[in-house]
């Protein structure tokens, strides 16, 4: 514990270096690159088994996807809730992949619970510290996305929260901030990325879709997330971008997406991430 930080469970210390999180058989905090990808929401059984299948024919081993959605307007979908995070489990083990589902709040927790194997909490959420508090109570990961307002010490300070109720299984996701300029969704702080490395044990992952706002930048801001020390990334991908119902401007297409990984297989290994896992079956035409 580094006593004289604001956040001592969080620091990095002499003793505590790094914190790694596995799921299904991904190491996240390792070597491995985590990547977890899926649609921003779960709309339908055919949307969700078509991303699902894609998915795992590319190698991947988490799939996102929000059945509970926190929309700015009330009058936007919402989300398919039970319905959804039913169609969630399904695909999870059709295709063994293993599922990251946003929990809305502390009412929802016991329903989204067993559904999930990584528990989502929001950037709207990040600052509910009762909230927080509970989470620590629970027994699987939890994916802290950074506020939109948050300053690292925020961040740091919120994932104590968690570790102090003794779940130590914490992932930092910084998927940007707002700042005065809204010719991108949100300005994805890169810097963030190496000071965060620096001051804690946690793993942190990037998330260059909700960052942007526009499918043109994930590929390029996935790998600048790399060189900067990120764990992992988390990517919205749909079928069918145009007729999404959340989020479709940011979402790759399977053609993209299957280029990045193709990209990022080229690498090999990048800043110490290595890339074994990845077989690629998909055709790209
Ligand atoms: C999302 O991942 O779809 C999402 C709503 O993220 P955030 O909480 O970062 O806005
Ligand atoms: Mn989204």
């Amino acid at each position: 514990m580094a006593l004289n930080s604001a956040y001592p469970l969080a620091h990095k210390t002499l003793e505590k270096q790094k914190t790694i999180v596995e799921v299904n058989g991904i190491k996240i905090g390792s070597e491995d690159l985590a990547i977890i990808a899926g649609p921003c929401a779960v709309e339908s059984e055919e949307q969700l088994y078509e991303i699902g299948s894609f998915l795992a024919n590319n190698g991947i081993k988490i799939m996102r996807g929000g059945a509970y959605k926190p929309r700015t307007s009330p009058y936007s979908f919402q989300g398919l809730m039970e319905d959804g995070l039913k169609l969630l489990k399904g695909v999870s083990q059709k295709y063994d992949m293993a599922i990251i589902t946003e929990v809305l709040d502390l009412s929802l927790l016991d329903t989204v619970y067993p559904y999930t194997d990584i528990l989502q909490i929001g950037a709207r959420n990040m600052k509910n510290y009762h909230f927080l508090k509970e989470l620590g109570k629970t027994d699987k990961p939890i994916l802290l996305k950074r506020g939109m307002d948050a300053t690292i010490e925020e961040w740091l300070l919120a994932a104590e929260y968690i570790l102090m109720g003794g779940n130590e299984q914490v992932i930092l996701c910084e998927r940007g901030i707002r700042t005065f300029d809204h010719t991108t969704r949100n300005t994805m702080d890169i810097a963030a990325i190496p000071l965060v490395k620096q001051l804690s044990h946690l793993p942190i992952i990037a998330d260059p879709s909700q960052a942007t706002g526009n499918r043109d930048m994930v590929g390029p801001l996935s790998l600048a997330a790399i060189a900067a020390g990120a764990d992992g990334l988390m990517i919205e991908v749909h079928n069918d971008p145009e007729k999404a119902l959340s989020d479709g401007p940011q979402s790759l297409y399977f053609k993209q997406f299957s280029e990045l990984l193709i990209k990022l297989k080229s690498f090999g290994e990048l800043n110490g991430k290595i890339f074994p896992k990845f077989q690629l079956k998909t055709q790209i035409n």
